[in-house]
């Protein structure tokens, strides 16, 4: 039984991995790597002037690595149930258990279908917090727009999914804020350069 299993590993997966894992919650990625980030090119992601898209997920996988994410590159999720706790994953491999669940599949809907989330029209039905219909099932990225596809879209939902996630943990809402005095503290006189 791990915190947060995460369906998908694409910019909305991995981001909210990369939250909720920074914040002490055990988070497990599935994916089979069919991102649509391998077949672009970023321009448009703030802050960064420009990127292949390959090489944003070999950086962002690293950043999740480096917090130690349960990453599964290559399982797929077959199906998904809830139970009395949380949510049971079965895959093509190990079966996996968590407390929350985060769909984060790219414009494949099928497993919120299964799991009887409500859906809006073609897409499935969230609120700001990406919360669906089922409590404690988030949705993310490609999976709740019926276009407007992009990747920081889809990490933005991603980080909101793990936000709503840690302040439902910890009965307040939760920020995730870091100070210069945190990177010197990690990095010592190396922080502007790491
Ligand atoms: C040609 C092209 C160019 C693009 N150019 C840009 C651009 O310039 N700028 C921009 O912002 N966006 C661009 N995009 C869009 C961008 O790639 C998407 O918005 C973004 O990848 C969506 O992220 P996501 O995390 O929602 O889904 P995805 O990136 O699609 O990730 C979903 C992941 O879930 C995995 N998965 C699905 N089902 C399962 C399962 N059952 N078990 C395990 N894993 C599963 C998939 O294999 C995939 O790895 C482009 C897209 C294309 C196709």
């Amino acid at each position: 039984m791990t915190d947060v299993v995460i369906v998908g590993g694409g910019p909305a997966g991995l981001t909210a991995a990369l939250f909720a894992q920074k914040n002490g919650l055990e988070s497990t990625v599935l994916d089979t790597d069919g991102t649509w980030m391998h077949k672009a090119h970023l321009f448009n992601y703030p802050g960064i002037g420009s990127i292949d898209g390959s090489a944003y997920m070999e950086t962002l996988r690293e950043q999740v690595d480096s917090f130690g994410v349960d990453r599964r590159q290559g399982t797929k999720a077959t199906g998904v149930e809830e139970t009395d706790d949380g949510f049971h994953v079965a895959t093509d491999g190990d079966a996996v258990e968590g407390r929350y669940l985060v769909l984060a599949t790219g414009a494949n809907r099928d497993l919120a279908e299964s799991l009887g989330c409500a859906f809006d029209g073609d897409v499935v039905d969230v609120d700001v917090t990406m919360e669906t219909s089922v409590d404690g099932a988030y949705a993310t990225g490609a999976m709740v727009r019926i276009e407007e596809w992009q990747a920081v879209i889809s990490a933005g939902d991603g980080a909101a999914a793990a936000l709503n996630i840690l302040s439902k943990e910890k009965g307040e809402h939760y920020h995730d804020f870091d100070v210069p005095s945190d990177a010197e503290a990690v990095f010592g006189g190396m922080a502007d350069e790491a």
